[in-house]
């Protein structure tokens, strides 16, 4: 594992730059106040580093795409779930996948405008559908009684929305069973290799018209490239035959999902977007010939590398001959990591109280999150330099997946969000994405306004009862 403060190590000349702002939004952010003994833990967006990545996104899929070809890059909300984030993909040209209602408020609360959202999810209300119908929105439908209901939908008056069906080719698993959607027992999707599956998808096309798109998304971090092309194959097939048997174009837009993985050991970017858009051309060259539009679906790759969340050591001390730094981040704010650090290891960087990065010899040590329990580590036996009191630890690429994804453990408060922009010979811009949590919101959110329910209940239902 390569240093935590990216200042050495192999990197590449991205990873250097992004590591050098991260390094002075941290300092900025100790200097202005945000971060310190009343606030002790901020999660940090990296505005040029998103732009970046929805620009590599963009251009790698130019590459490989006949000119003229509809390509929406619809980002996984799932992975960042905060407005200002969506506002700021949608300048940059990448629309929405929403999977509930809340995310597809939140796309909407961005502006991101209905024919640039999709909406897939595995368990959609009939209420949520006929709203994506009236909006327009694409839905792809997971499975036959989803197809059912939007056969009544559709029946009742037509939609601009596009519609089509998600499949799982049952390619296989990647190296987190949990994030992985193509095995043959997935919970998602049309399982395409189950006996008569294929055919009842091919006559399900036929029997209507209107359904011009497919989708597939084989899963997330942990899927080889190649699996993912796999998955993506498999799709480009089932469109080519279902075509053939209809005689026409009917499918003709791919809805390819997102799963790009994330280098979380260091700086590197790597894989990109470009190797990524590579491998499809070679495995499925005829998906980029101009016959079929195009709609992505990634979230953690365009998000992570762009997150810092960043807590103030409250105390250090020593247990069986080990440091212990206990900080203000922890399974509230890195749950998958707290609870799979085998799967899930984050880089972490240590600053001092003024938040330049820390100098000095390295010292294994365990970092550990403010939560009641012993796993909340949000990294055992890490070789750093050694975290003193009032210093700040820095979990790296925390932006998808970790601090917008708040786990109310030990009503911990939900951390301050800020995005931070400029810098270099100028001064860093800190702008407020997301305010914490107040010590009353967390009252309200937990029936403070019911306080007596219970005992009413109780009082109203007498002494009777079972
Ligand atoms: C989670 C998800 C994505 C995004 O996955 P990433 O690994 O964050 O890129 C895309 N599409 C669907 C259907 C998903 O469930």
């Amino acid at each position: 594992m390569s240093d935590g403060t990216g200042t050495s190590g192999d990197l590449d000349g991205t990873g250097a730059v992004r590591a050098a702002r991260r390094d002075q939004a941290v300092r900025a952010a100790v200097k202005q106040g945000l971060l310190g003994p009343d606030a002790p833990v901020v999660g940090l967006l990296d505005v040029a580093g998103i732009r970046e990545s929805a620009a590599a996104l963009r251009a790698a899929f130019d590459a490989v795409t006949a000119p003229g070809t509809p390509v929406l890059h619809a980002f996984a909300v799932k992975a960042c779930p905060l407005v200002p984030v969506l506002r700021l993909l949608h300048e940059e040209g990448i629309g929405a996948e929403v999977a509930s209602p809340g995310e597809l408020a939140l796309a909407r609360a961005a502006g991101v405008p209905a024919e640039r959202t999709v909406l897939d999810s595995p368990a959609k209300t009939p209420g949520e559908l006929s709203e994506a119908l009236a909006l327009g929105i694409a839905v792809n439908a997971d499975n036959p009684q989803e197809l059912e209901r939007i056969d009544a939908l559709t029946a009742a008056g037509r939609s601009r929305s596009p519609l089509g069906l998600r499949v799982n080719p049952q390619v296989g698993g990647g190296s987190i069973e949990a994030l992985s959607t193509a095995t043959a027992t997935s919970k998602f999707g049309v399982a395409l290799r189950d006996e008569g599956a294929r055919a009842w998808v091919v006559r399900a096309y036929l029997d209507r018209p209107w359904l011009t798109r497919l989708h597939t998304h084989t899963g997330s971090q942990g899927i080889p490239l190649t699996l993912m092309a796999e998955g993506v194959a498999q799709a480009y097939a089932l469109a080519e035959e279902i075509n053939e048997r209809a005689g026409r174009r009917q499918v003709d837009t791919l809805d390819i999902g997102g799963g790009l993985p994330v280098n979380f050991a260091s700086e590197e970017t790597t894989p990109t977007y470009a190797e990524y858009a590579r491998v499809l051309r070679d495995a499925v060259p005829g998906l980029f010939d101009g016959r079929y539009g195009l709609v992505t679906e990634f979230g953690r790759s365009l998000l992570a590398e762009h997150g810092t969340v960043v807590a103030r050591v409250e105390y250090a001390k020593s247990a069986g001959g080990r440091p212990v730094a206990v900080t203000h981040a922890g399974v509230q704010v890195a749950t998958r990591t707290v609870y799979a650090p085998g799967a899930w290891p984050l880089r972490i960087a240590a600053y001092d109280a003024e938040g330049l990065p820390k100098e000095g010899p390295e010292v294994v040590q365990d970092v550990a999150g403010p939560a009641c329990f012993a796993g909340d580590l949000l990294a055992a036996g890490r070789a750093l330099p050694l975290l003193e009191q009032g210093d700040y630890a820095a979990a790296l690429d925390t932006g998808a997946y970790y601090f917008a994804h708040h786990y109310a453990y030990n009503s911990l408060a939900r951390p301050a969000v800020y995005g931070f922009a400029g810098g270099g010979d100028g001064d860093v811009v800190l702008a407020t994405v997301r305010e914490a949590q107040t010590v009353e919101e967390i009252v309200a959110e937990a029936g403070g306004a019911y306080a007596g329910a219970l005992t009413e209940a109780a009082r109203r239902g007498g002494s009777g009862g079972l």
